[in-house]
């Protein structure tokens, strides 16, 4: 089993009303900068990490969770007494996005890119290093961030 092979990572919503735990192995993490996920989070960005949907254990407040079907691919799961946004289903790919902002501890694996940078919030730069996409990963299209290369 996975779960034994890999520390678990706890997380809850505000309230504490909702619980879950994953074991400490995102297939991939990263930043989203889209409007959607502005919108969801009421920030600049979400931070999400991948996990598989099976190695994804809700422990506590099922019956607090409300799903919106954002899309066919995308199912936004947040706690309905706080309001926190916990997770993102994801039906097609059989994985589940955690919002990394509502783990108790930092996973080994921390995000490595930025999505959706060509439609990020006018107010917000980007500061760090990692790779900058146009769109989707699965896109591809890298952001030129005109960086002047290592010494
Ligand atoms: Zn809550
Ligand atoms: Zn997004």
């Amino acid at each position: 089993m996975p779960e034994q092979r890999f520390k678990t990572l706890y997380g809850r919503c505000l309230c504490g009303a909702v619980e879950y735990r994953i074991p400490d192995a995102l297939a991939y993490a990263g930043y989203c900068h889209c409007s959607d996920c502005r919108r969801f989070s009421g920030s600049a960005f979400s931070a999400y990490g991948g996990v598989q949907a099976t190695d994804f254990d809700l422990t506590k407040g099922y019956d607090c969770i409300t799903r919106y079907a954002k899309s066919e691919h995308t199912v936004l799961a947040f706690c309905r007494s706080c309001g926190s946004s916990l997770y993102a289903e994801k039906p097609s790919r059989g994985m589940i996005h955690v919002r990394l902002g509502t783990l108790d501890e930092v996973p080994t694996l921390t995000p490595q890119a930025h999505s959706f940078v060509g439609s990020k919030a006018g107010w917000f730069d980007v500061c760090d290093d990692l790779p900058q996409f146009e769109t989707s990963r699965a896109d591809g299209v890298l952001i030129d961030t005109k960086k002047p290369p290592e010494p």
